[in-house]
Parts: structure tokens; sequence; C-alpha cells
């Protein structure tokens, strides 16, 4: 890469504040969210803790403090894979970036310290190990340093899943280099780990900045298992053909069977977890990235570290582990800010399956009635019958009206009824048969229905036998499957699927509550969507000239395409369809230097549309 931003910038005479490096280098018109405030901060020299969700936006807060400060600014990732795109990125805006890591050569390495110590770069990439040796600190002592910024600063924290050790040892920063401003970022939202963060990394004080972790993009769907490999295959076939996307399952054996399957189907699908070799999953995960259209079926092992902006859907075919995991993992859909989708299927048997995994835990008392309280937000947003925004979002301590118009339950009010007399038959019904029956038995016996095991068992004796021949046997299954959710029911310790009464259901017995459930519903469909979102137009003519020519400038370049431009840029170059350099200029995610590179090219597609 020629010429580094210092000295367009110079050129230009004008890119010295904020706004005008947001237009110029990176092509955007407005700062989103606190994005302004934070740079601002960060730029007159004064730490920062920045809590943003994924898609947030995080990168702008430092990168654009690093080209206003002088000297270079150092930028701490855990990841190889992930500084290597985001430097990739920078490059393509006419950034000098560069990483500097163990993975070098070492002509890499040379050169890359020789343009450090000169002054020329405006942004180094490190993994906390290579920053924290010593020769390291000695020649950052040596050079002009505009920022530290400690990205997924979260892996400080010992309660995440994400703990690095090293990060640890970056409280040496601001012993060392007490004038160089540290600005720390993280997607994590819950309190533990941003107290963490606070006394580990800017013990010495900084300005707090939290952005709102809802993400109006995506459209949250939740539902009822039914055969759930052709439901999936529904929603991809129907709603996302050609889209990137991930699935994720609970075992190894099931990414690998869902990937088959899908394949099978003529779908691009690949699986990846912690069962194949390190080669296969570096492969898997590069196709992921640089190819249109692919279909991961992982475990939670995938993800991280991952910044492709245009996956489009995450589904869950099976529960996530936890309330965290699945606004994680959901959150990988949709960075780019255009619609997304998750969605997920579960059905009684995850329920059982969880809650028995629960109950044989040996962690100690207090873990596991932390365990446990996860667990039921988690159940409770699953069969939440309203909007299901405030269920997630309260979850991290923020408020939500409700009535968000994006998720299914909004889309589609559910239906409730009284369900307090049928509940009641349920359980007395597991009493009378002893506490022992799973779901299958328990609603034979409700039904009146004469199978030999009721026969040899003498259950055609007992009160309850045939008093719920009112209501048909998914009425039942769904009754018993949200007592179970809500606590009503319990799995048998042994783990033999047995129902027990569990231990909040004396008041219903008692008849001192009432309980109304909702009617369950497939997954609902796909409904237009809201005006305000603005959808990628896929039939639209051009779209695939464009996306075709971005393939190939891509492969060309050997970088992902949305390296090149995202599709939201794409689809506002169709929807504006310039003519000319300038009005090409116009277009958000069009820099100087995008402009300099691709400018020709695209007009020349555009013109060849006729
Ligand atoms: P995070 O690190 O918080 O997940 P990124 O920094 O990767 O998010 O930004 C997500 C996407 O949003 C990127 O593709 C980025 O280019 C884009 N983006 C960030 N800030 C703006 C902005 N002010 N206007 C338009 N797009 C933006
Ligand atoms: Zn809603």
């Amino acid at each position: 890469m020629s010429g580094t931003l210092t000295t367009q910038a110079a050129d230009a005479g004008s890119a010295d504040h904020p706004g005008a490096i947001l237009r110029q280098v990176f092509g955007y018109e407005h700062f989103r969210g606190r994005q302004g405030d934070i740079i601002e901060a960060v730029n007159a020299g004064r730490n920062a803790l920045v809590l943003m969700p994924t898609g947030g936006g995080k990168s702008l807060c430092y990168q654009i403090p690093a080209l206003l400060r002088p000297g270079t600014a150092v930028v701490v990732s855990p990841l190889i894979a992930l500084m290597r795109d985001q430097v990739e990125a920078l490059r393509h805006n006419g950034v000098a970036a560069a990483v500097l890591n163990s993975s070098l050569d070492a002509a890499t390495r040379f050169e890359t310290e020789r343009r450090l110590l000169a002054g020329e770069l405006d942004l180094v990439y490190m993994a906390p190990e290579s920053l924290l040796r010593e020769s390291t600190l000695s020649w950052l002592e040596r050079i002009e340093l505009a920022l530290f910024a400690i990205d997924e600063a979260h892996c400080v924290s010992q309660w995440g899943h994400d703990f690095r050790p090293e990060y640890l040892q970056l409280a040496e920063l601001a012993k060392r280099f007490p004038q160089v401003p540290r600005i720390a970022l993280t997607a994590t939202a819950d309190e533990r780990t941003r107290q963490e963060i606070r006394a580990r990394l800017l013990a010495d004080g900084c300005e707090l900045f939290i952005d709102s972790f809802d993400r109006p993009n995506i459209r949250y769907r939740v539902g009822l298992k039914n055969n759930a490999r052709q439901q999936l295959l529904d929603f991809i076939q129907r709603e996302h053909p050609d889209h990137s996307g991930i699935v994720y399952c609970f075992s190894r054996k099931r990414c690998e069977e869902t990937a088959a399957w899908l394949h099978g189907q003529g779908l691009k699908a690949l699986p990846y977890h912690a069962g194949l070799d390190a080669a296969t999953r570096q492969l898997h995960q590069d196709r992921f990235i640089r190819e249109d259209g692919l279909i991961i079926c992982a475990t939670i092992a995938f993800g991280m570290g991952i910044d492709k902006p245009d996956v489009r859907f995450v589904a869950h075919l099976d529960l996530p582990k936890s309330m965290e995991s699945y606004y994680q993992e959901t959150g990988r859909a949709g960075r780019d800010g255009l619609p997304a989708d998750a969605w997920m299927v579960y059905g009684l048997s995850d329920i059982l399956q969880i809650r028995q995994l629960l109950a044989n835990s040996t962690a100690p008392q207090s873990q596991q009635r932390l365990e446990r309280e996860r667990l039921e937000a988690l159940l409770t947003y699953c069969e939440a019958a309203s909007c299901r925004r405030p269920a997630l979002l309260n979850y991290f301590d923020e408020d939500h009206p409700g009535q968000c118009g994006n998720c299914d339950n909004c889309l589609n009010p559910p239906e409730t009824w009284d369900a307090t007399e049928a509940a009641r038959k349920v359980l007395s019904c597991v009493y009378r048969t002893g506490q022992r029956f799973g779901a299958g038995h328990v609603i034979d016996v409700l039904m009146g229905r004469e199978t030999d095991r009721i026969a040899n068992l003498g259950h055609a004796d007992l009160s309850t036998f045939g008093i719920g021949q009112d209501l048909d046997k998914k009425t039942w299954h769904s009754v018993i499957r949200q007592l179970l959710a809500h606590g009503h029911l319990q799995p048998d310790p042994e783990g033999h699927g047995g129902l027990q009464l569990g231990p909040d259901c004396r008041c219903l017995l008692r008849g001192e509550t009432t309980l109304t459930l909702r009617r369950d519903v497939a997954v609902p469909r796909k409904r237009a969507r809201g005006s305000a979102r603005i959808e990628v137009d896929t039939s639209a003519p051009g779209w695939q000239a464009l996306r075709e020519w971005r393939l190939v400038t891509a492969q060309e370049e050997n970088v992902p395409p949305y390296v090149i431009f995202h599709d939201a840029t794409l689809a506002a170059i169709l929807d504006a369809r310039p003519d000319s350099l300038a009005e090409l200029a116009n277009i958000s995610g069009v820099g100087r230097h995008k402009l300099e590179k691709y400018g020709e090219a695209v007009l020349d597609v555009l013109a060849g549309l006729g």
C-alpha cells in the first residue's frame, strides 16, 4: 500500500477532525450511537471503556483517534485471523496498518519493525503475548504512541468463557506508558465482566460508554421442534437461498449429520467443531469468510473471532447453554446492520435434557443456583408470549418497552388460553402414576387409552384415567412442556425421562393460582418486512453482476469479498445508479481510497447493465 493516511490527509489539508476522517477514509456520513463521544474522549487523551454490541461499530472508536493523534496506535487483539482481516480492511481504505505477531516470516517482521520505528504506521495490531515481550515493550518506548486499544477486553475476566491469562498482564501498560491513553472494548454485557475489565485494565480511571445492546436489525423467532431438519431446510430455502449462515447444534455428531444432510439437499454446508483437525477447521472457516452463501453447522466453538459482516441468519437446532450464549451466538448475524434472522426450534426433550444436566451438576451450591437462574431465564425467553426483546435485554439489565415489531411474537401475537384446569389434571396424573413415567405414558393415561402398559400396570383403575379426553395429544404435550419450562414439573433425578412434581406446583394444585399458556405454533413464516428495514433486493438487475465483480476482485487480491465493499454498499450503489465518480463518492461505504481504486470498475459494471 502506498502512502499513509498522514500524507493523504496532508494533501487534502482538511481531514483533521473526526467527521472528516469518517467521510473521507471510511466513506460514512454519520457516527453511530456514541462513536462520536468516544472518539472525542480518546482523542483528548482520556481512557475509555466501551461496551457496545457486536456490529455496533467498535473499531472506528479507536481507528479514528489513531489517525488523528500523532504516533502509532497499538491494537491488542487475541485472534490472529481477526487481526489480519482488520488490517486488510484498513489498507483498503488507504490506512497504513500492519500486523506484528509470531506468524510472520523474518523478512516481513523486519520490514514491519522498520516502518514502525520510522513512524510510518498509523496502526499496528498485536497479540498480547507479542506486545508484552520485554524486547517489544522497550522498543515501543522509543517511538511515539497514539494510544493502546484493547479489543475483546472481556478476555481479562476469569468469569467469562474467553479468559486469557496474558490479558491480565496488560495492566503493565498503565505503568510503562502512563501518558498513552487506553481504550478497552467489548461486546460482553454482564456487570461482573465490566467490573473486572475496569479493575484490571483501567484502574487509574476511565470514561464509561455503554451503548444499547439491542440489535434492531435481528428478527428473533422461536418455534416448536417438529422434524427440525426439515424445518431448517424450509426456512433456509424460503428466506435465505444463497445467504451465509450459521447453524448451531449441541453435539459434534449433529453438526456432521446436519451439514451432510443440507449438502445432500443441494446447499453449500460444512461442519465445524472441536473434533475436526485444525487444518480442516481452518479451511472451513476460511471458506465461510471468503465465499458467498456458505452455511456452517457448528458447535459453540465457532464464531469467536469472525468479523464476517454479512451473516444473514443464525439458527439453533438445540437450545443454547445460556442466555449469554444465545445472545452472543445470534449476535453474529447482521453485523452490517442489514436485516438478519435469529431462528430457533426446541421441544420437550431439549428442556428435559437441560434440566437433567442441571440436576446432575456436581458444581457447588452457589454455582448451581446461578446455573439454574440462567436456565430459567432462557426458558422464560423461549416460552414468552409477548415481545422477545424485553426478555432478552432485561437479562442484561437493560429495559426495553416491548412491541419491537421485529420478533415472532410482535409479528404474529400468539394466542393464549387458561390452562389452569389442564395443568392440574397433568399434575395429579403424574402424582397418581407414581412420578416415574414420561410424557408419553402420562398422556395415554389422561386420554384413557388402552395400551398394554396401562393394562399391565393397572393404570386404567386410577382416578385420573381418561380425565383428559377433552384435549388432543399435541395440546397435552404442549402443556407438559410448558409445565417443565415453568418448573411445575421436573425430570426424575435418575435421568430415565420420568416426570416428577416440581417445586413450584403446590399453588397450582391447591387452586391458589391460575396458569395461562400459549398455544403452540410452528416457527412463524416470513412476513413482509417493515418499511424501516433496508432490504437487499437480490433479484434486482445488476445485483448479481456487482457481486460477481466483487468476488473476482476479492479473489485477485486474496481478501474476503466484504473487504472490497459491503453488501449494504453494493445495494446503495444499485439504488443510486451513479454515473460519475463524484456521484459514487456520495455513497455510504465508498471512501476516497476505494473510489480511486474501484470507482471506474464499478461504473463500468453499471454501464454494462444498460
Ligand atoms: P464491532 O467491532 O462493534 O462488532 P465493527 O467495528 O466491525 O463492529 O463495525 C460493524 C460494521 O459497521 C462494520 O462493517 C463497519 O464498517 C460498520 N460501521 C461502523 N461504524 C459505522 C458508521 N458510523 N456508519 C456506517 N457504518 C459503520
Ligand atoms: Zn417484539
